[in-house]
């Protein structure tokens, strides 16, 4: 078997017949059938082929494969956006009744799903606390058919043992999903440690250059099939051109997150110890308080570093108004440095104790390292400091 680098470039796309070496965009909503007998033979399902870009596309099949090599599963799908990736891959699979233990720590609109869209459907759920999973047996409920995670977490960076996940939903009889949108497939497999369903925010590091939005659910076979008949029905389906651009992004992941994590790590430890910080966190410090588990399941460290201002939300609404160089925005994972303020933006509907059960402080700052010199990057935070 090729290396991940080698997948991830020469896997999927297929020249055309005019011989550009870039695949094209196939920007067209459906595809002529060579006879009545193909059209009724890829409507039986009996033959593998494009019927209509609702269902797929030559560019989202191109990217499937290398995402599937990447991850390590059998089948998936493109949807439109991340969330359109975390809503399928719960409403495909469950229905009312079904309970979802979750950790606590999700994506802001992961956590409205589970508490304020799948309820109204009778699909509910309950929140374990990471730094207790080991505990988490006592809130299963006899209707539990699912366990979703998100590890590291965003943005407290907690992180949860897959290899722990993969055994306690085999033992619970659980379909376990796990967003991999910080780590990445280059970085995390968790299908390896027994998660039936990987789904993912493409739009953050795959695509790595804030241009698109897409997402992905990866998987068996078996319960990609249901995800299947579930999208192609309710139509989460992505543009042809955004799968193209996620296509081409893949042939990049491995030596973009190489230089995120190795900046990552620079930057996590320039700063740790500083005057005016509480705390750096980052999954690769040794101080991180599962370092065991990050080196265990993670290739390196991952893009994402925080830091905790000891002067709170004052201290980080100045910082963030002193940054010269690094952008503010609410994106991740690009080739530009970015920094978010979670208390004040992307979390601020939830309650200050809820923000404190998920490790949100007041002072607290999202950096989503980027590409530039890692040298720049340091200047950068050191003037704003
Ligand atoms: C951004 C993000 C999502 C949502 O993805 P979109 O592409 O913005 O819809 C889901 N999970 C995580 C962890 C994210 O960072």
């Amino acid at each position: 078997m090729a290396h991940f680098e080698t997948q991830a470039i020469r896997a999927g796309a297929q020249p055309s017949n005019a011989a550009g070496h870039s695949s094209p965009i196939h920007l067209t909503s459906s595809f002529t059938f060579d006879s009545a007998e193909q059209a009724r033979a890829l409507f039986a399902e009996e033959q593998e082929g494009q019927i209509y870009s609702r269902y797929a596309n030559p560019n989202t099949s191109s990217l499937l494969e290398k995402v599937c090599l990447a991850e390590g599963t059998e089948d998936g799908m493109v949807t439109a956006s991340g969330m359109a990736a975390m809503f399928g891959s719960i409403a495909a699979l469950l229905s009312q009744g079904d309970h979802i233990l979750a950790s606590r720590s999700l994506f802001g609109s992961t956590h409205q799903l589970l508490t304020r869209v799948f309820p109204r459907w009778g699909i509910t759920s309950t929140y374990g606390d990471i730094a207790d999973y080991k505990n988490w047996a006592a809130l299963l409920k006899p209707t539990t058919k699912m366990l979703f995670l998100e590890t590291p977490s965003n943005p407290g960076l907690e992180l949860i043992d897959l290899e722990w996940a993969g055994n306690f939903a085999r033992e619970h009889g659980l379909i376990l999903v796990v967003d991999n949108c910080f780590a990445t497939p280059y970085l995390q497999q968790p299908a390896k440690w027994g998660a039936h369903l990987v789904t993912h925010s493409a739009t953050k590091f795959i695509d790595g250059q804030g241009r698109v939005l897409g997402g992905l659910i990866l998987g068996s076979k078996e319960l990609i099939e249901q995800v299947r008949f579930f999208a192609r029905h309710t139509g989460p389906s992505i543009s042809p051109f955004n799968a193209w651009i996620l296509d081409k992004s893949m042939e990049t992941l491995a030596v973009r997150m190489d230089r995120h994590c190795e900046n990552a790590l620079k930057i996590a430890r320039h700063f740790e110890g500083h005057a005016k910080i509480n705390r750096v966190n980052y999954p690769f410090l040794e101080s991180h308080p599962q370092y065991a588990v990050a080196v265990k399941q993670m290739r390196h460290g991952g893009g994402i570093v925080t830091l905790d201002l000891k002067e709170g939300a004052a201290a980080a609404a100045a910082f963030i108004d002193r940054l010269k160089m690094i952008s503010f925005t609410a994106n991740l994972g690009d080739a530009r440095s970015i920094v978010t303020h979670p208390a004040s933006t992307t979390h601020s509907k939830l309650s200050p104790e809820e923000r404190e059960r998920v490790q949100i402080t007041p002072g607290l700052i999202r950096l989503s390292v980027g590409l530039e010199h890692v040298d720049d990057i340091i200047a950068d935070i050191e003037q704003a400091l």
